[in-house]
């Protein structure tokens, strides 16, 4: 127990400093064993507890000698989700899972599930977090609201993903898709979520083609262009919002440090090399962002690109003094961008704007903040975007821990 300023007793959460196991290459789960005595062929039954069994827990693992089960339990976690609280909404159709990590911190995923439609099978369609909070800020959002607090470690990221799919599996399902859309910023915690997506994708462990992940980045153009240079692994999302930089810096203030010209200049290398669409996102806020001089913006800047906009109404889940755009409005949004031969699509009900609604748990938890604070966050965003809209650019920095 700690003892805070004003004296009172707070308990104090401590990392587990023993990783996941499903964070281990296999390479690194074959050295584990041969160090500790432990035969070759142990590996095979631990993935196969690890990547396809439905226990929770290390004890229910009945095909490991106990010894064997002490010794991984000494070392690693077997489940670093293991604290989750399932909500159900839309019929069931979409559960949304609040995961406390073992130093207290929370992180959500959400479950899709979409019915069989004509031709179209089922699917079930994971949205999972990268970072406990983001540090980018995004003011619409929910996570931007409440702050950074860490990365997440590999395992924390897989570990969403193999919470899901043992759901899944009761009945029978497996989970068809993943997508880098809930709390964080992917590409600030690179490292991880690169191994997070080869642990997806590997058919050892968990097996998910690289065309059914997803990952969305607000634009840090250093890590795009990593990606460009290792190839295809999975499906890239750039979350554009606005075609006009005095926009976008409100909108995205990481827009401050690499604008939009830089950033789909690096999509558009990206899209050359690996022969995939880009997904630009954006998050459609009434008189904000939705203009016809907002919608021919985009017209021009994408004319002519292999790249595919979805236009998102805005899920009101932050502190903001805005409002969804109308359906009608959108429409002419995206007939403008048809216009110019760039193919849009309007999500309506779920689907990947739910990811929007990602951070909506943790921010309820984290408490209402205090009206003033609200009150003055709203009157400077007020400000800032009228500042926007008239063309002028922000001279705020780019928030912390954001730049290289
Ligand atoms: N940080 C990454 C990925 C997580 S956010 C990114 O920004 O791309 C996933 C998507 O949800 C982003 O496109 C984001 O703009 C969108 N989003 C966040 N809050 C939203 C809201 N209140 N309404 C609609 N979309 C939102
Ligand atoms: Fe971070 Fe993405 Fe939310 Fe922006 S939209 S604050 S980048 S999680």
């Amino acid at each position: 127990m700690g003892t805070s300023a004003a004296g009172l007793a707070l308990p104090v959460v401590t990392r587990d400093p023993r990783p996941g196991l499903s964070g281990l290459t296999s390479a690194e789960l074959a050295s584990w064993l041969a160090d500790r005595g432990h035969p070759a062929y142990r590996a095979r039954q631990i993935a196969d507890a690890v990547w396809r069994g439905t226990a929770g827990s290390l004890d229910d693992v009945s095909t490991l000698p106990a010894a064997l089960r002490d010794d991984l339990a000494g070392s690693f976690r077997f489940d670093t989700v293991g604290d989750t609280e399932l909500r159900l909404s839309d019929g069931g159709l979409t559960e949304k899972g609040l995961h406390r990590l073992s130093d207290g911190a929370l992180v959500e995923s959400v479950l899709m599930h979409y019915p069989a439609r004509g031709a179209q099978r089922e699917r079930h369609t994971l949205c999972i977090s990268s970072q406990a909070g983001c540090a980018v800020g995004c003011p619409f959002c929910a996570t931007g609201e409440l702050g950074f607090t860490r990365d997440l470690e590999t395992a924390e990221i897989v570990d969403q993903v193999r919470h899901a799919a043992r759901r899944l599996a009761v009945d029978g399902k497996r989970l068809t898709n993943v997508v880098f859309m809930g709390m964080g910023e992917p590409l600030l915690n690179l490292d991880r979520v690169l191994a997070a997506v080869d642990a997806l994708n590997d058919r050892a462990r968990f097996g998910l083609g690289a065309r059914h992940i997803t990952v969305s980045t607000s634009g840090v153009v250093p890590g795009i262009r990593r990606l460009t240079a290792l190839g295809p692994q999975f499906t890239l999302a750039v979350s554009l919002h606005a075609a006009r930089d005095a926009l976008r810096d409100v909108l995205v203030p990481l827009n401050r440090r690499w604008p939009i010209a830089e950033v789909v200049g690096a999509a558009r290398e990206h899209a050359a090399a690996t022969g995939r669409r880009v997904t630009y996102e954006a998050t459609m806020i009434a008189g904000i962002n939705d203009t016809p001089e907002d919608a021919r913006a985009m017209a021009e800047l994408l004319r002519g690109d292999h790249a595919h906009v979805n236009l998102i109404p805005m899920n009101p889940v932050a502190h903001t003094p805005w409002t969804a755009s109308p359906v009608p409005v959108i429409e002419a949004f995206a007939a403008t961008l048809a216009a110019a031969g760039v193919t849009a699509t309007i999500r309506r009900n779920r689907g990947q704007e739910i990811g929007a609604a990602c951070g909506q748990l943790a921010a309820e938890r984290a408490g209402e903040p205090a009206p003033a604070v609200v009150a003055r966050r709203r009157a400077r965003l007020i400000d800032e975007s009228a500042h926007a809209l008239r063309g002028e650019r922000s001279h705020e920095p780019a928030p912390a821990g954001v730049g290289e």
